[in-house]
């Protein structure tokens, strides 16, 4: 594997920074840093991660790997030279590959066939449970915060840090790495772990590390002597908040359009309808809801305006985690208008024209996630049936959470 690997660092910096694996057998854990080469506390944290794994190297079982996303990014401190890494990973760009010549790849596909490679020789050569990690931080001031598609093991998984979980952004973003880790069926998870400049984003990132190894089963905790340490960064970082939210709105900046956001939100900030938040040329524009600010952009690059996220009640998540383990998402096709891809069995094809009694938030509920096709049509891509929900029955978090 070493030498496969290695290989990969056609670009001047290392593309893999760690690369453990123990004896006795165990989970697999991997993060990547620098997705977006702007965003470098996650690649910070993992070379003091290394640090940290060279003295406790007895005590680990299982595998880990620390990934440098975009390391031409990086090296230029750029959220991308070309295009969004970040926004790559669709089923059908990952298919193009194949056809593509190598002379023709831009920057970010070039990064995209290396890190493809690298996720598919680490799947191939250790054993599950899988654990997917992706560090980012925010251009804004921020809480560190997890986002992840919503599916059980994610939920679960991710409810063991204490900070809180935003969900279902997916919905609004084509391409972002973790949703591709997902749709293979892994637990995946985004940790956005502060400003990008700030010392707190690194501190975040690096408790995160050490707490996965734990909550991953990768070490036990008596081992970690800086486990309470570490618990304790993010409980002092996280606002008090350990909800569940739910993104509902996203301001989708347009080609030539030239935005500002008003001066001075932080991601988890309470606004009302109508609140002024950014200038477009020079139109105000204001708050459609009602809600809390959620990634308002302060940088050039990028299209994600802002997002406005909402808590989602505590007893709606626990009925959806029942609705799920009951399956009754498989009825779904009895109604009028709603059918099963004939082509892809995860995805359902819902006829608006005939269905449109039915609202997002059901499907939601019942672990569908929706695109829109166009006014007529919706695809709704479920996450519970790709999810390799047996491959985690025998971890704790699964336990605890499924009892
Ligand atoms: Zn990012």
């Amino acid at each position: 594997m070493k030498t496969q690997l290695q290989n990969e660092k056609t670009i001047k910096n290392e593309r893999i920074i760690i690369q453990f694996k123990s004896e006795k057998t165990g989970p697999t854990l991997v993060f990547f840093g620098g997705v977006h080469g702007n965003e470098t506390a996650g690649i910070q944290a993992l070379l003091k991660l290394k640090k940290l794994l060279s003295t406790h190297k007895k005590y680990l079982q299982g595998s880990i790997y620390g990934i440098v996303g975009n390391i031409k990014g990086v090296e230029q401190n750029k959220r991308f030279i070309d295009e969004d890494l970040n926004r790559m990973f669709t089923k059908k760009n990952v298919l193009s590959f194949q056809e593509k010549k190598h002379q023709e790849f831009n920057n970010e596909q070039l990064e995209q066939q290396q890190l493809l490679n690298c996720i598919t020789t680490i799947l191939s050569q250790n054993k599950g449970p899988f654990y997917f990690i992706d560090f980012h931080t925010t251009s804004s001031k921020t809480l560190p915060f997890i986002t992840i598609n919503d599916a059980l093991i994610n939920r679960w998984f991710a409810k063991c840090f204490p900070v809180p979980v935003v969900l279902g952004i997916e919905e609004y973003l084509e391409g972002p790495l973790l949703s591709y880790i997902n749709q293979l069926g892994y637990v995946s998870l985004g940790f956005e772990s502060g400003q990008h400049e700030e010392v707190e984003a690194v501190k975040n990132a690096y408790a995160f590390c050490c707490l996965s190894l734990v909550f991953s089963g990768i070490i036990d905790q008596k081992y970690l002597t800086n486990f309470e340490n570490e618990l304790s960064v993010l409980k002092k970082h996280n606002g008090g908040l350990k909800n569940t939210f739910e993104v509902v709105y996203r301001y989708s900046i347009q080609e030539n359009e030239i935005f500002k956001m008003l001066p001075n939100f932080r991601s988890f900030q309470s606004i009302n309808k109508g609140d002024n938040l950014a200038i477009s040329g020079n139109q105000t524009i204001s708050s459609p809801y009602s809600g809390l600010i959620f990634m308002p952009l302060y940088q050039t690059q990028g299209t994600d305006g802002f997002f406005i996220i909402r808590a989602i009640p505590k007893f709606l998540l626990k009925l959806s985690s029942i609705l799920r383990k009951l399956k009754v998402e498989s009825l779904l096709v009895i109604l009028p208008g709603i059918n099963r891809d004939k082509n892809d069995r995860e995805t359902l094809i819902v006829n608006l024209k005939i269905a449109r009694f039915l609202a997002k938030p059901l499907f939601h509920l019942l672990g569908y996630r929706s695109k829109t096709i166009n006014q007529n049509r919706l695809l709704l891509q479920n996450r519970e049936r790709v999810a390799q929900t047996a491959s985690y029955a025998q971890t704790y978090w699964y336990k605890k959470r499924n009892s």
